[in-house]
């Protein structure tokens, strides 16, 4: 059985905290005659942008790859949230050096959230970065690639206030061609004091919702069978005909919109089999409205992440997060109430925030034991230039503790994932097919509306299909079954 469970790609908890992996584009073969390859760090919303930025160099005559020998040209889609992941980023580039003494017409180029954050420090401290664009400017890449093609270094990082990429279909890049991502936002307006997300991604905007109906339309007619909607806090998603931007919007007072819970409805009413997640929701945001929809639609899932960061309220008010344990406790009842307790919720959190103290951890710890996490992405807090925190606050609790401190939270975790799971040995779920287990032929995998990861024996079924499963074992991070009668 363990076995099984590595095969099929599912990471533990402590895992997840621990890597910072990356997703590297699949070979496309259309004729083109030049050769993109794309590795992508960091969020969900990255890997959506690696697929507009491929489906812009389609046009331009390029098809993807997976082998970076082939390549002509290679993009690092990079991720700034914590220094780790800098770090990884930074050790690839060197690695690439080699390439580039060998092949001097290789284009290399660091796309994302370190490119808006470094600029053209990284052209002049990483020699053999010839191209630097940041999250708003992919529009730009043809340009920007024949100055490098003329000789030269380019360097795009500007900021818009309302590019949302609505008109540009993404080249699916790691699809399993039932399950894709639909960015509906970009950039963040919060301001938490730990996250360099503001300034690397710029003010928050909102897709037109005809273009996000229109992508998920697409995807339901090529046999995909769910969509993601994805932004940084999703619940604050407004968009009106004359405004994109939300601060704008909010200025000039215009209240005829289309909120995040109508976006939802509207893209619950595509087909009743087409099934809608969405992610991240934050705890200050997420309305009984929202909730209400989710209820009103079999197809919206049953589940939310909604990040808590710290279980002290002394630590969230210094986060800037906007709500205090008793509002975050206060929401889980709600959802509890609207969608019941079989609504999966995930959650984020940080050890070791500036001046955390031993009670300010127990609180997390509590909180935990309170809600009890289906599933938690864990984190030790890593001080990012430029932050308020860094400006603000002094980042003293030792790596150690910090550290230790984590382990308590990931143990925590790893239990609440076990005895959530354990909870549903005997019941049936409808499970979406996604694939079947990459050594055992036999097996098929997919997740129930709760967000967890089901396999069962295939008895005939495929990828895409619905199936009823009725769960008789369980590990932590997966349920394990068969189809039910
Ligand atoms: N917008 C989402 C929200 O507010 O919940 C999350 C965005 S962020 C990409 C994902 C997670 O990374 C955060 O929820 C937080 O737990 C973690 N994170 C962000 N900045 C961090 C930092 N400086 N150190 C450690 N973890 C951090
Ligand atoms: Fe960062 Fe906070 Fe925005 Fe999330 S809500 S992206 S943590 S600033």
């Amino acid at each position: 059985m363990a076995n099984l469970i590595e095969d099929i790609g599912i990471i533990g908890a402590s895992a997840a905290a621990s890597s910072e992996t990356f997703r590297v584009s699949k070979d496309a073969d259309t004729g083109k005659t030049r050769k993109l390859y794309i590795e992508s760090y960091g969020c969900q919303m990255n890997y959506a942008d690696s697929e507009i930025v491929a489906s812009i160099l389609k046009k331009e005559g390029y098809d993807t790859t997976s082998d970076l020998r082939q390549a002509d040209v290679i993009f690092l889609n990079t991720c700034s949230i914590r220094d780790k992941a800098e770090q990884t980023v930074r050790n690839r580039l060197t690695h690439f050096t080699a390439m580039k003494r060998n092949n001097p017409g290789l284009l290399i180029g660091v796309l994302g959230c370190m490119a808006e954050r470094l600029k053209s420090k990284l052209v002049e401290e990483e020699k053999i970065v010839d191209l630097v664009a940041g999250p708003d400017a992919y529009r730009d890449l043809p340009r920007l690639i024949a100055q490098v093609d003329d000789g030269g270094k380019a360097v795009n990082t500007f900021l818009s206030r309302e590019e949302t990429y609505a008109d540009i279909s993404p080249v699916r890049l790691n699809s399993n061609g039932i399950t894709a991502f639909i960015s509906i936002m970009r950039g963040c307006d919060n301001m938490c004091t730990f996250c360099v997300v503001p300034f690397t991604r710029g003010r928050e905007r909102s897709r037109d919702p005809k273009t996000v109906v229109a992508e998920a339309t697409d995807l339901f007619n090529r046999g995909y069978r769910e969509v993601t909607l994805l932004g940084q806090n999703v619940d604050s998603y407004k968009w009106s005909e004359s405004e994109n931007n939300k601060a704008r919007l909010e200025k000039k007072g215009v209240d005829k919109l289309v909120n995040f819970a109508g976006l939802l409805e509207m893209v619950a009413q595509i087909h009743p089999d087409l099934r809608i997640r969405f992610s991240t929701s934050h705890p200050k945001d997420i309305t009984d409205d929202v909730l209400h929809t989710m209820a009103k639609h079999e197809n919206i899932c049953k589940y939310i992440h909604l990040p808590f960061q710290s279980g002290s309220t002394r630590i969230l008010g210094m986060m800037n997060r906007g709500y205090t344990r008793e509002w975050y406790l206060q929401k889980i009842s709600r959802i509890k109430d609207i969608l019941g307790d079989d609504c999966g919720i995930s959650s984020d959190m940080i050890s070791g925030f500036c001046s955390e103290t031993e009670a300010d951890h127990a609180e997390t710890l509590s909180l935990m034991d309170t809600v009890k996490f289906d599933y938690a992405y864990m984190f030790c807090y890593s001080e990012r230039p430029g932050t308020l925190a860094e400006k603000k606050f002094a980042d003293d609790v030792p790596p150690e503790v910090k550290k230790r401190r984590l382990a308590e939270v990931i143990e925590r975790q790893n239990a609440h994932s076990l005895l959530r799971n354990k909870a549903d040995i005997g019941r049936v779920f409808k499970v979406l097919v996604e694939g079947r287990s990459k050594k055992s032929e036999a097996y098929l995998q997919g997740r129930n509306t709760a967000n967890k990861v089901v396999v069962f024996p295939k008895e005939g079924y495929g990828k895409g299909q619905y199936v009823q499963v009725r769960i008789e074992d369980c590990t932590g991070g997966t349920l394990i079954g068969k189809v039910a009668e």
